[in-house]
């Protein structure tokens, strides 16, 4: 409503006359409060321009208080997002191959991968991409050619992969999942 009265060419000068009116009246009540405002804020000027000493301990005091300040302001700069410890266990061997895998947002692993135990390579999709495949009938790794454990149907081991990660998290972190 506002919005279109603004871009309104009648409306948005009316408003702006309004605005200027207001601040106009709202400078001269401030004005004319100056000269009370300057005699309450003299002494402080006053103060503030001294040389009177300052005792040391308060010296002291005052520059522990600034140091502690400022090394909490720097602590708070610094502070790495808290990421729950079994949140980094990603890698795993299981069945005589090497297993790596991420975590979605609830929590579960996802984006399972699987490589060679001797020379790292990533076997995931190499022996078929479907889910009807069978994981490794060839038993042989295409990079180095170590002869690796047939695993058998692809959803099945990976399900069982699942499980043994999920059991991992619940025995070493304690975490219900
Ligand atoms: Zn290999």
């Amino acid at each position: 409503m506002l919005k279109k009265l603004w871009h309104d060419p009648v409306w948005s000068k009316v408003i702006a006359a309004a605005i200027v009116a207001a601040s106009a009246t709202l400078a001269s009540y401030l004005f004319g409060w100056l000269p009370t405002i300057w005699n309450w804020s003299l002494p402080g000027f006053v103060f503030l321009g001294s040389t009177k000493p300052v005792p040391r301990w308060l010296l002291l005091i005052l520059l522990v208080l600034a140091v502690m300040t400022f090394s909490r302001w720097i602590g708070a700069f610094r502070r790495v997002p808290n990421i729950q410890p079994w949140r980094r266990y990603t890698k795993d061997t299981f069945y005589g191959w090497v297993w790596r895998w991420e975590y979605d947002g609830a929590g579960e692993p996802c984006d399972l991968r699987s490589y060679c135990p001797e020379c790292d390579f990533e076997l995931t999709d190499y022996f078929g991409t479907d889910w009807s495949d069978q994981y490794s009938s060839q038993n042989a790794c295409p990079d180095c050619h170590k002869q690796i454990q047939p695993l058998g149907d692809k959803q099945q081991v990976r399900a069982k992969v699942n499980g043994k990660i999920e059991q991992n998290i619940r025995s070493r972190y304690g975490v219900k999942i």
